[in-house]
């Protein structure tokens, strides 16, 4: 029997078509494209045409995640390739992969099976170097913050009271917590220092979020690495450090354009942490690939009660980005693991457990109306689903009057026949497309934000502020930020804060310990549970079996 092939081999067999020709496809004219090889650009927005049209945001969403991952990239990607081969004008916006979860779990994240976007080995490692720029521009003002306290700290910044941290893209869990600036007077000034994953950066947060370069270094110069002696906030502004900042990053704000496994255009740039950030692809590729599509299609990290939420209330809400429609991706594997099933036996059929999944989709398809969007479901369909679980789920959604399909990208590809009905659904929905409203005004004060999102979209009873949030409330409300939306840091795999709490839970409280200002990215991160900023490798990383072939191509990716 035929074992199934990687992704990496899919991604092999695939013959790719110059970069020139996908960007012409696309009404990129030559002189705005900037060749990083062959089958990568980058593209300088400046030279584009000016737009008579703008098109539709498709938002790809899901429920909550299991550990396994609900196939969002992959269905991101075979719709736009339906969405094409269905003859409408598409593009694929996408966030770029973080090079340490490529080397501990996750081995590439660029779609799976016949749905990907191409060529895989590059945008998994390195790609075109954004990564390379973020961190150099953060740690930079890493630098130039050390360098003002050693050269007689003239903002009186007090060391112990540094916020801003420097970054790597990798799993280095040795570097969380360190000191620097040891070895006597000569060397620095001794603090405690810590490395994040450069996803994780504030510059990531603001990058993905900037309108175009002016942007960029407004909301850089308002970045606050930290606190005065006196505990008045410091901004990059008061250290002058947005310049050399934004120059660094002059490069990377171009939209990186690519390939699916179809040929469908896709641009991949910016890739912000999912909890303490608002986890979607860059505004500049966003609104850069509305310009050139009737429809894009784009991704939301975690389920839609953290992703769609953030995307709505932070990122349409200081952009021009707003979705007509929602696709919510479910797989029935996922749904008996919300109704009890553990992780092991999800392959085995049971009504039950589907039926008793169900509120967790249910609750998130109660979000996306409340947002003024329409939803469809999508329901990704792994070669284990029996036909009567499948048909369940769409009868639960034709009761639920929410238009769903079954999608096979994965095994057929969105450029084969795999998305078609999901298609037709999609497109049905733009004919009616909803009208995107915030949940919350920005007005509203911090803690009553929070009590919203938790109250209308988890689902949930109250929130409770530990001593410590408590006193930040004040602080924040002190230091004139209270008007800025909230992210939540929340865990993905539960509506509660208690990742172990599956399916729809009620009257449950939620913790919130700590709220962390990102008055660059302009949001207040409100910390729930246990949170990690840099992540650490697993026992056995996937990178202990990457390696390159004998004609020098990895191997190991997935
Ligand atoms: P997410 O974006 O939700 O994290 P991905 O699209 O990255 O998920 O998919 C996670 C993994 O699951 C990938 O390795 C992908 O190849 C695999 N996968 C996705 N859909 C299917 C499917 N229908 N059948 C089998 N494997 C799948």
């Amino acid at each position: 029997k035929a074992t199934t092939p990687s992704d990496l081999e899919i991604a092999r067999a695939v013959t790719l078509r110059p970069i020139e020709e996908i960007a012409a496809s696309a009404g990129i004219p030559a002189d705005a494209l900037e060749l990083y090889g062959r089958y990568k650009a980058k593209i300088d927005v400046e030279r584009l045409p000016p737009a008579d049209q703008l098109g539709r945001v498709v938002l790809v969403s899901a429920i909550s995640p299991t550990p396994a991952g609900e196939g969002k990239s992959t269905l991101t990607v075979g719709l736009a390739d339906s969405l094409a081969r269905a003859g409408r004008r598409t593009m694929v916006a996408l966030r770029e992969p973080s090079l340490g979860p490529i080397l501990g779990l996750k081995g590439g994240a660029t779609g799976g099976g016949r749905s990907q976007v191409l060529p895989m080995e590059d945008i998994n490692l390195h790609f075109t170097g954004d990564f390379h720029a973020i961190t150099s521009a953060n740690n930079a003002l890493c630098a130039l913050i050390d360098n003002h306290v050693f050269h007689g700290n003239e903002l009186g910044i007090d060391p112990r009271r540094v916020t801003f941290r420097r970054v790597m893209d990798m799993n280095d869990r040795a570097l969380r917590e360190i000191v620097v600036g040891l070895g006597g007077p000569t060397q620095g000034v001794p603090r405690q220092d810590g490395f994040d994953i450069t996803v994780a950066s504030e510059v990531m947060a603001v990058f993905c979020l900037a309108k175009d370069a002016t942007d960029l270094a407004d909301r850089l110069a308002r970045i606050t690495i930290g606190y005065t002696y006196s505990r008045k906030p410091v901004t990059v502004a008061d250290l002058g450090a947005e310049g050399v900042m934004a120059m660094l990053l002059k490069d990377a704000i171009k939209p990186n354009l690519v390939q699916t496994i179809a040929g469908t255009p896709a641009l991949i740039h910016g890739g912000p942490f999912a909890n303490i950030a608002h986890g979607c692809n860059s505004v500049i590729a966003t609104t850069t690939a509305r310009r050139l599509a009737e429809i894009v299609v784009t991704e939301a990290g975690f389920g839609a009660d953290l992703g769609a939420e953030k995307f709505v209330d932070i990122k349409a809400r200081s952009a021009d980005v707003a979705p007509s429609v929602v696709v919510l991706v479910t797989t029935v594997r996922a749904l008996k693991m919300h109704g009890g099933v553990p992780k092991d036996c999800l392959a085995e059929p049971d009504a039950d457990a589907l039926a008793r999944g169900m509120p967790n989709l249910a609750r998130h398809v109660a979000t996306v109306r409340r947002f003024g969007l329409e939803p469809v479901v999508a329901v990704n369909r792994f070669s284990s689903d029996s036909t009567e679980e499948l048909d369940t789920v769409l009868a639960w959604c034709s009761r639920a009057g929410v238009r769903a399909a079954v999608a096979d990208v994965w095994g057929r590809g969105g450029g084969g026949d795999g998305g078609d009905e999901l298609a037709r659904e999609v497109l049905a929905a733009l004919e009616a497309p909803g009208q995107c409203r915030q949940l919350y005004p920005l007005a509203l004060p911090v803690d009553e934000k929070i009590r919203t999102i938790v109250r209308d979209v988890y689902g949930g009873a109250d929130v409770e502020f530990s001593d410590l949030a408590r006193r930040q409330l004040a602080q924040i409300e002190e230091n004139g930020w209270g008007g800025l939306p909230v992210c939540m840091a929340k865990t993905q795999y539960s509506f509660t804060d208690d990742a172990t709490q599956l399916g729809a839970p009620e009257g449950f409280t939620v913790h919130v310990r700590e709220l962390w200002p990102r008055t660059g990215a302009g949001f207040i991160v409100a910390v729930t549970g246990a949170l990690m900023t840099m992540p650490g490798l697993p026992a056995h990383p996937a990178a202990l079996r990457m390696r390159l072939d004998d004609d020098g191509r990895p191997v190991g990716l997935f």
